[in-house]
């Protein structure tokens, strides 16, 4: 039998700018933590949509959600109020503890906005002179594609030829609270981080850096902007990646799995003081908090609310991770992470990334690799203990 894959892929290449370069798997069904392609192999998927897929593929719940508000309103824009509005505002304030939210579609735009918050918050309630207000980020960082954010992206790929380049940001070395506030002076309205750095390979900051943040954020009058897209909405264990060492940051950035791998939709989530200062006219977005998305982040949020995933990531993060503990020194040089949540390195002198996941994908397992040898492994929070397992014997089988 003819493999469909092969004039798949070249179809799909012949037609496409070449910004990314996917594994030679072409998906046409999914449920749950698996996915089926179109010479119907099935596939652990490890990657979940780079965690927008928390809940799985096709959560009944979520997809009974959409289903339902399909058949009754989908789109209004901002000019009007509809009625799947409020709830959803509402219930993702308090899951984030917060007064006030601003709803936009992409993590990119929800970025944009903790940046433009910030900016404003600095000029009319921090006193910062026009024009002058600045960022601190930390170097390794990802926060999206636009060109105001790869302004301050320390990845060569992502940023060379998109100049000329949006000023007022200061970079400094992730993990290193010294030079974080010597790098803050009177001009600084935020500093903006990913609590785990995803995209560089989930790279966890060393144990008090995140409360060292937020304490030099209070004594200096400076927002502390998590940047939660890939890290939040349990993916490490906790509701946000901050829970762990019990730091509230003065403003949430969310997306991916708020839109239960269905719709996309993000948020930024913060004090009235702080979200306050946006007056009619200043921001927005077409989609933003459009009837459909709100109906399917609202259930995500009931979902989130109940605490079962969090405990799942905890609970299986712990199996996920012993067992790849016990590969370092058998073809992994290291692994770090939290919860269902693992960047791991693999030994350079063996294969790189991309062949380690061709391989994994040859076996079964979808992940994707990352900087040269890292992989990051992020199953669905639905996944159980003995397709983890599963997982483990591949990735040994791969290495050995
Ligand atoms: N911020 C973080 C931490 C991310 O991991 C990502 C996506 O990988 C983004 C922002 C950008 O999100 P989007 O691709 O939805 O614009």
């Amino acid at each position: 039998e003819m493999s469909r894959t092969p004039e798949a892929v070249r179809e799909a290449e012949r037609w496409t700018a070449h910004n990314y370069h996917p594994l030679p798997v072409v998906i046409s069904s999914a449920e749950g933590a698996w996915v089926t392609d179109v010479d119907g192999r099935r596939y652990l998927d490890c990657l979940a949509g780079y965690s927008a897929l928390n809940f799985g593929h096709r959560h009944p719940t979520l997809v009974a959600a959409a289903h339902a508000q399909l058949d009754r309103l989908t789109l209004t824009s901002r000019a009007f109020v509809h009625d799947q509005f409020a709830d959803f505002c509402r219930e993702l304030a308090q899951l984030c503890g917060k007064d006030l939210v601003l709803p936009m579609n992409t993590g990119a735009e929800a970025v944009e906005t903790a940046i433009k918050v910030s900016r404003k918050w600095g000029y009319r309630v921090k006193g910062v002179p026009d024009g002058q207000a600045t960022i601190v980020v930390a170097d390794g960082n990802f926060h999206g594609r636009t060109t105001t954010i790869v302004s301050f992206s320390t990845d060569r790929e992502a940023r060379d030829d998109f100049g000329p380049y949006t000023p007022g940001f200061r970079i400094v070395p992730y993990g290193d609270l010294a030079a974080l506030a010597e790098a803050v002076d009177e001009t600084t309205v935020a500093v903006l981080l990913e609590p785990i750095q995803g995209e560089q390979g989930v790279v966890v900051p060393p144990p008090g850096y995140l409360p060292g943040v937020r304490r030099l954020c209070t004594e200096r009058n400076v927002l502390f902007v998590a940047d939660e897209i890939q890290s939040g909405l349990g993916r490490t264990g906790e509701t946000f990646a901050c829970d762990h060492e019990g730091v509230k940051p003065d403003m949430y950035v969310l997306g991916k799995a708020l839109g239960g791998g269905i719709v996309p939709v993000s948020a930024v989530a913060a004090d009235a003081e702080v979200l306050g200062v946006l007056r009619p006219g200043e921001h927005g977005s077409t989609f933003g908090g459009n009837p459909l998305a709100c109906a399917v982040a609202t259930e995500v949020v009931r979902l989130l609310a109940t605490g079962e995933f969090q405990r799942r990531s905890a609970e299986l993060g712990a199996r996920l991770h012993a067992g790849l503990r016990g590969l370092v020194g058998e073809g992994l040089v290291a692994v770090r992470g939290r919860g269902l949540w693992a960047g791991v390195d693999i030994d350079p002198a063996l294969m790189t990334g991309r062949q380690a996941c061709e391989r994994l994908a040859a076996r079964g397992v979808l992940a994707k690799d990352t900087h040269g040898s890292t992989i990051r492994l992020a199953p669905p929070l639905v996944v159980e203990a003995h397709e983890l397992d599963h997982v483990l014997e591949q990735l040994a089988a791969v290495l050995r």
